[in-house]
């Protein structure tokens, strides 16, 4: 007979904060983001701090930018009554909780046995770059949203794995789910017309949002291209949206 797993009551973190949704679907949104770490690629744009720390930032109040320092990991229950404290001070300030990375479904084990306390607050948003399609299976009970990446070999520099994406794609809309892509001026018509011809294989009306790169805090591709990346692949899949980083305009985290 197998094992039980032991529950878990503790997690590394990178951060914790109050923030304001910036990209995708539901751009404008408060949430409380929860930052894990690791990653299981290597874009070469990336600029996301992952790597694992001896201690994570917690922002305390929300809102405030003031961080507390917490050393990893820190117990479940510690951060889950921090939690509840926001969402009772603030009621319906926070629309949900994003849980981010790094790459989130390399902690699926720590997340089917949270989530299901921190959805009795808020629902559940997921960022996912879209390769881990068997930790989102089991994780998918817990979740609502799911915000998926397609990672296009023109902008990370790594080979995109076309029917990972689709086999993740596929789980991933059985919630609100929608496909980023960030692109750059010179991404090529193929790799948006494939990208196209899988978001809309698996649904004609899940939203695909094109990304414009962002260089120096400011959008990397001229509205021009992106018009025309947009009238591309319309055709194909038409419900394409134009969608760049917003929280760097708004000089939030
Ligand atoms: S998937 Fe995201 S966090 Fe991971 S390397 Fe790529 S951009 Fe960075």
């Amino acid at each position: 007979m197998p094992v039980p797993a032991t529950p878990q009551v503790e997690a590394s973190l990178i951060e914790a904060f109050s923030s304001v949704q910036g990209e995708g679907t539901l751009v404008g949104c408060r949430q409380i983001f929860l930052r894990l770490p690791g990653c299981n690629l290597d874009c070469r744009y990336c600029d996301t701090p992952f790597a694992a720390t001896s201690s994570c930032l917690l922002e305390d109040p929300p809102g405030s930018n003031e961080m507390l320092r917490l050393e990893n990991p820190v117990k479940l229950e510690v951060l889950t009554t921090i939690f509840r404290r926001w969402y009772l001070e603030a009621p319906g300030a926070h629309h949900s909780f994003s849980i981010t990375g790094g790459e989130p479904l390399l902690h699926v084990d720590l997340l089917c046995d949270w989530l299901p306390e921190l959805r009795q607050m808020l629902p559940i948003y997921l960022e996912t770059n879209g390769t881990l399609p068997d930790p989102l299976e089991r994780l998918l009970p817990d979740l609502d949203w799911v915000a998926m990446d397609i990672k296009l070999e023109s902008q990370t520099g790594l080979l995109t794995d076309w029917e990972l994406h689709r086999r993740f794609l596929q789980l991933a809309n059985r919630t609100d789910c929608f496909v980023k892509m960030v692109v750059g001026e010179e991404t090529p018509a193929l790799e948006l017309q494939l990208a196209a011809e899988l978001v809309t294989s698996v649904s004609a009306t899940i939203p695909l949002i094109l990304q414009p790169v962002t260089v120096d805090g400011r959008v990397g591709v001229s509205t021009s291209r992106l018009l025309e990346m947009q009238r591309l692949i319309s055709g194909t899949h038409s419900n394409v949206r134009i969608i760049p980083q917003t929280h760097i305009f708004l000089g939030v985290l």
